[in-house]
C-alpha cells in the first residue's frame, strides 16, 4: 500500500488560511469515513463540553502547538502499530491550553478511522466510580467499572493529578496503566502539571518551585508513565481566555467539574484479579 505524498499517511495536511494554521483533511481520506465511527464515538463518553474537539479545529498558536498537533496526527495514523514509547500520549500544560482538545480529538479520530473502542474518563471521577463499585463484603472491586477501563482499546484519562492522590488511587492507577502497558493498549493522559524527573524537581529553585507531576503521582507512577507515553507539552497562551476575550462561546471557558472534597476515609484496597 502506497503512502499518500501529500499527508504522509496521516490523513491531514497542515495548511495556513487567513494567517492561522490548522489540520485539513487530506483528499486521500475516504469520503464519509468519519461517519462510520458514530456508534463507537457515542460509546467514548466524551463530555458535551469537549464534543466539538477535532483535529481539524485545533488551531496551533505557537511552534509548540504545531509540534503537538503533528505528534498527535502521527500517533493516530500509526495506530495500532505503536512503539513502546508510543503506548500512550502524555499531554502536559496549564489549564485551557488545548491539551484536552488534542486528547479528545485523538480519541475521536481513532474511533472514526481505526474503529477503536475508546473511553474518556475524568481521572478523579473514574477513581470515585471504582471506589463506589468496591464491595466491602468480599473486599473486591466489582469489575464492571475496572474491567472495561483495562480492556478498552484506547483509554483517555483527563486531568491527572488535579486532586490529591491517595495510596489506594496510586495503586489502582498503577494497576490500570501497567495492565494496559503489558497488553500494549494505548492510554492518553492529560495533566496540568509539568513533567520533570524527580532529580530535576529536587534541583528546581525553591523560590520559584512549582509542584510537578512527580510530586502529585509519585516516582513509581511517573516512571511508568514516561516509559510508556510520548510526552506532548502544550504550554502557552490560554485558549479559553482568548475565546472569552474574543467574545466567543463563553461556555468553553468553564473549567469543568465543580470542586468536591477528596474522599477522606481510608479506602480499602481492592484485591485485583482474585
Ligand atoms: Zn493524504
Amino acid at each position: 500500500m502506497s503512502v499518500c505524498e501529500r499527508c504522509g499517511g496521516t490523513g491531514f495536511e497542515i495548511v495556513t488560511r487567513d494567517g492561522r494554521e490548522y489540520a485539513q483533511a487530506c483528499g486521500c481520506r475516504r469520503a464519509g469515513q468519519e461517519r462510520h465511527g458514530d456508534a463507537l464515538l457515542d460509546a467514548c463518553r466524551i463530555p458535551a463540553r469537549y464534543e466539538h474537539c477535532t483535529l481539524g479545529d485545533f488551531f496551533p498558536q505557537t511552534a509548540q502547538h504545531r509540534a503537538a498537533l503533528e505528534k498527535t496526527l502521527y500517533f493516530c495514523s500509526g495506530y495500532p502499530n505503536l512503539t513502546e514509547e508510543g503506548l500512550g500520549l502524555l499531554f502536559t500544560g496549564s489549564n485551557g491550553v488545548g491539551k484536552t482538545h488534542l486528547a479528545v480529538a485523538a480519541l475521536r479520530e481513532l474511533a472514526a478511522t481505526k474503529r477503536v473502542r475508546g473511553q474518556f474518563w475524568d481521572f478523579h471521577e473514574l477513581m470515585r466510580e471504582i471506589k463506589r463499585s468496591f464491595d466491602p463484603e468480599t473486599k473486591t472491586t466489582e469489575m464492571q467499572v475496572l474491567d472495561p477501563v483495562v480492556e478498552i482499546d484506547v483509554l483517555l484519562l483527563d486531568d491527572l493529578g488535579a486532586w490529591k492522590i491517595t495510596d489506594w488511587m496510586n495503586d489502582t492507577l498503577f494497576y490500570i496503566l501497567n495492565s494496559r502497558y503489558l497488553a500494549r493498549r494505548p492510554t492518553i493522559i492529560t495533566t496540568n502539571f509539568q513533567d520533570v524527573s524527580a532529580q530535576e524537581a529536587v534541583e528546581a529553585d525553591r523560590l520559584v518551585r512549582r509542584e510537578y507531576l512527580v510530586d502529585r503521582i509519585g516516582q513509581r507512577l511517573r516512571s511508568r508513565l514516561t516509559e510508556m507515553c510520548l510526552k506532548i507539552p502544550v504550554d502557552g497562551e490560554d485558549f479559553r481566555e482568548r475565546r472569552q476575550a474574543a467574545g466567543r462561546n463563553a461556555v468553553l471557558g468553564t473549567s469543568g467539574h465543580a470542586p468536591d472534597p477528596a474522599p477522606t476515609e481510608p479506602p480499602r484496597r481492592p484485591r485485583f484479579g482474585g
